[in-house]
């Protein structure tokens, strides 16, 4: 095959994988990354085996958030061979990265290097494959997109007309490339003060669901701002595993139910 033809779409990461979701958002800190960690860990507990996966080198924190600084063994024909921690495996850019060191390459290289990296890893047989996106809607998410068979999308918003707007756009770009929108998720939707139990829409309200009814696509709950599910991820064990019978965890567990 000449070098210049695309990837055909079967080839970037093994057929043993069931199903293959990616997790995006239009804008960036809006939680994706947390988003995915616990739609992963829901997943297995729902008894699959689930591998999560995270594709953002610029800012990895994949590893942070299972709270491992394992680096991923290489078999003899330098395939590389997913983390296991909490009984889910996991592959980030930012394993092959050390602590402190910069991603420092330029837009084509990054996406050559991506490509070359979601080939290169020995999952074995999943049920799930969590992607976790780098933010945004350029031509690294539209090339993992258009070269890896999705089953679906999940996007990440908070209330905001700002995240929002972003998110319209990571709509339409799986839209676009035929992967079906498994549907919408907001996150930092309210603040419950624990001195006064009052809710605060810190951020608006309802833009999320409002969102997903216009573009006609699930909406799969909204998780609040709170101080335990940042401390769960910078302690390295995501709330859906540390703190499961939590409200936030049953969001997750029920977001898992609907994908
Ligand atoms: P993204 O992947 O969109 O950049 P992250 O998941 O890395 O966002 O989240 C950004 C920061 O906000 C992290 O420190 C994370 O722990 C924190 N965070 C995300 N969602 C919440 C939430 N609902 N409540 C409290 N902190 C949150």
């Amino acid at each position: 095959r000449p070098e210049s033809h695309p990837t055909p779409k079967s080839t970037l990461i093994s057929s043993d994988i069931k199903h293959i979701i990616a997790v995006a958002s239009g804008k960036g800190g809006v939680g994706k990354s947390t988003v995915a960690a616990n739609l992963a860990c829901a997943l297995y507990k729902k008894g699959l085996v689930v591998g999560l996966c995270d594709c953002d080198i610029y800012g990895p924190s994949i590893s942070m958030m299972f709270g491992t600084t394992e680096s991923p063994q290489i078999t003899p024909d330098e395939r590389l061979i997913p983390v296991e921690q909490y009984g889910l495996k996991l592959m980030s850019m930012g394993f092959l990265l050390e602590a402190d060191q910069p991603a420092v390459l330029r837009g084509p290289l990054v996406t050559r290097y991506t490509q070359e990296f979601l080939k290169n890893v020995e999952w074995g047989n999943l049920d799930f494959l969590v992607l976790d996106l780098p933010p945004g809607t350029g031509d690294i998410q539209l090339t993992i997109v258009q070269t890896v068979r999705l089953s679906g999308a999940v996007i990440v918003t908070t209330p905001q007309e700002v995240a929002l707007v972003d998110a319209r756009k990571a709509v339409s770009m799986f839209k676009k490339v035929n992967v079906p929108i498994l549907g919408i998720i907001e996150n930092m939707s309210y603040f419950i003060c624990p001195t006064d139990n009052k809710k605060y829409d810190l951020f608006g309200c309802g833009g999320g669901k409002r969102e997903a009814e216009k573009q006609n696509v699930p909406f799969l709950g909204e998780i609040p701002i709170e101080a335990e599910l940042r401390i769960s991820s910078d302690h390295g064990l995501p709330i859906v595993l540390s703190e499961p019978d939590r409200k936030t965890s049953q969001v997750f567990l029920e977001a898992a139910q609907k994908i």
